[in-house]
């Protein structure tokens, strides 16, 4: 084993407070993030899963993370398999690997983790003694094919709803086998690869996903809320007298998805993270954070600003966390609060349509120099296609108003690709950012300096479980083309500096979020060789056949062994209002709403009022029921 690996790792701890010294003995977790230790603690999902895994009693979890570039090639030189971060044990020695993975881009790295742990990468190849290998986070519930015959369990929803489940099927059942079953008959929040027989139509694609075993579903349902899980642990652990995990559980409702770890050193690392709300209510037809997350909730102001004054004794500056800051109900009474905390406060992103004066003024007083907005486009009519109800006109003003607060940069988040584009689309890219950047300069004289828009572009790329997952992306030739010619354009407009996302890393992505199982083959041999145009060849995978191609609405899609609960004929619906340039109502999250599907299924009647909140009523009667 490496002491340089060893020294590195502890001078990383050194610089953090509030990890968790794992106590000897129970039940062992590796938590992964397929990324380095600097990115992944910037974010939630970690933070969130580290905080709920050591809070169960009997469990202790420790972090991983892909090493970084030099401790990588210490890795490699000295043979020392991978190691966890808090006590420098082999990850191979623990009872789980949990991995936390948000983008399908990490894929890769997940592979290489299992590799550089030496833990077979394909689940058929390990055995009883090796760790049981589960995956979870927002990749998870889009499209787990890709990575699926390298998994155990896919953990499909969140987190927070589905760790006791998990946990429970693994204290109760000796074999691993029993523990798949267990997690399988569930039937809603854990896919269990292995108990499906995958059957492919003669021309490659999907005919249907055969259960091995009765009890197993046919779909597995995405767990948002399952009619509460900590019910039926709650019952186990007052039967068994465990008080510590009841009470935990009863006061489960004050969970806020939040830093845990104190990470200076961490991107965004001086800043507390908070999860204001998840999900938004727009409904962009390329958004996956948005369907995937239907119904949007929101998590309670109490429970936010009671975070915000546990850690103002560290930091004065706080991050809210959110697709849709400004839908929260609360939002002004936060601002006020935090304001009065004298937090600095900066938002993740922000949606053009509800940029709000108070907000504004809270982003100026934190110093806050630049906003991130998402136009998408420059096109009216293509952003009807995606549903982002904006005009050139609104986005111009909106940005007017940020601009006459002093706020002089601005980043534009900008699509090529997008389905029905044309040349002309692109042009108008052209003509929205010169505008904005005259308003700049206009606003600019009364500040006396100029300012900058960075506009980002990226490739579009068709998401699962939205209304534009029957489109291809775009050709990577013509994708790399259309990327080349708005950057020129750009980049002859003064003031502006361009960043853009390459075709290559575009169909790269595609690749991922739209495979079925064959894509397996590539991830491991990239993973090996770090080369996936090799690794395409060598395996003899069509790329193409996986992203450029339309699917017509009969094929079976490899990601719909997930019921994400979004209805085929809602999606089909609005994919031919995105053809036709017409646009749709956003989600009201109300209740007896039917309109997507999500909210009918009987599990909403159990839903958490709030993001996590259990139904305390719910939990009273357990706990009534449990002890008489
Ligand atoms: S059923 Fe209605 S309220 Fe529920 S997620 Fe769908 S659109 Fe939103």
């Amino acid at each position: 084993m490496s002491k340089r690996i060893v020294e590195s790792y502890r001078k990383k701890l050194v610089a953090e407070e509030g990890y968790i010294v794992p106590q000897r003995g129970g039940l062992r977790i590796a938590l992964c993030y397929p990324n380095t230790h600097s990115i992944g603690m910037a974010n939630l999902g970690m933070h969130t899963m580290y905080e709920l895994f050591n809070s169960i009693p009997g469990v202790s979890c420790e972090r991983v993370f892909l090493p970084d570039r030099q401790d990588l090639i210490e890795y490699e030189k000295s043979g020392t398999p991978l190691l966890s971060l808090e006590t420098q044990s082999r990850v191979k020695g623990f009872d789980v690997i949990a991995f936390s993975i948000s983008f399908e881009t990490d894929y890769l790295n997940m592979a290489k983790m299992l590799q550089l742990a030496d833990i077979p990468v394909w689940s058929a190849e390990r055995d009883e003694h090796h760790p049981l290998v589960i995956m979870g986070g927002a990749a998870s519930f889009l499209n787990p094919e890709p990575i699926a015959d390298f998994t155990n369990v896919i953990a499909v929803g969140e987190g927070e709803i589905l760790a006791y489940q998990l946990i429970d099927a693994i204290l109760e059942n000796e074999s691993k086998g029993e523990i798949l079953l267990e997690l399988a008959r569930i039937g809603r929040g854990f896919y269990v690869p292995s108990l499906y027989d995958v059957i492919y139509n003669d021309d490659g694609t999907v005919f249907d996903y055969l259960p091995k075993q009765i009890g197993v579903p046919k779909r597995v349902g995405r767990a948002l809320a399952a009619v509460n899980p900590k019910e039926g642990t709650l019952r186990r652990a007052l039967r068994r007298g465990e008080t510590e995990l009841a009470e935990f559980l009863v006061n489960q409702d004050t969970f806020c998805p939040s830093t845990s770890v104190w990470s200076p050193e961490a991107e965004m690392g001086e800043r507390l993270l908070v999860e204001i709300s998840r999900g938004c209510s727009q409904g962009c037809r390329f958004c996956w954070a948005g369907y995937n997350y239907y119904p949007p909730r929101v998590v309670p102001a109490k429970d936010i600003l009671e975070k915000a004054r546990e850690w103002r004794s560290k930091t004065n500056k706080i991050g809210l966390v959110s697709t849709a800051v400004c839908d929260h109900p609360e939002i002004s009474t936060i601002l006020r609060e935090l304001r009065a905390m004298d937090y600095r406060i900066s938002v993740s992103s922000l949606r053009l349509d509800q940029i709000s004066d108070e907000l504004l003024d809270a982003l100026v007083e934190s110093r806050d120099q630049q906003i991130a907005v998402a136009p998408e486009t420059g096109s009216d009519r293509l952003r009807r296609v995606i549903n982002k109800n904006l005009t050139n006109d609104e986005i111009v003003d909106i940005c007017g108003a940020v601009f006459d607060r002093g706020m002089l940069t601005v980043k534009l988040y900008m699509m090529v690709g997008l389905p029905t584009e044309t040349e002309e689309d692109l042009d108008e890219i052209f003509v929205l950012v010169e505008r904005v950047k005259d308003r700049m300069l206009e606003a600019g004289k009364r500040f006396g300096r100029a300012g900058k828009i960075i506009t980002s572009l990226n490739g579009f790329v068709p998401k699962p479980n939205t209304p534009l997952q029957w489109d291809a992306i775009l050709d990577e030739r013509d994708l790399k083309r259309r990327i080349k010619y708005v950057c020129k354009g750009l980049s002859r407009i003064p003031n502006v500096e361009v960043r853009f996302m390459s075709a290559k890393i575009a169909h790269e992505q595609a690749l991922y979020s739209s495979g079925d199982r064959t894509v397996a083959r590539v991830i491991d041999a990239a993973a090996r060789h770090g080369d996936l145009n090799r690794a395409l060849r060598e395996t003899g995978v069509d790329a193409a056949f996986h992203t450029s191609r339309d699917r017509s609405y009969d094929e079976f899609l490899p990601w719909s062994i997930v019921d994400s609960g979004l209805s085929f004929e809602f999606l089909k619906t609005e994919h031919e209002k995105a053809r036709e340039s017409l646009s749709s109502l956003p989600c009201p999250a109300v209740e007896k709403c039917t309109t997507c599907g999500v909210c009918p299924s009987t599990w909403l009647a159990d839903a958490p009022e709030s993001l996590i909140q259990i139904q305390p009523l719910k939990v009273k009667q357990a706990l009534a029921l449990a002890t008489c």
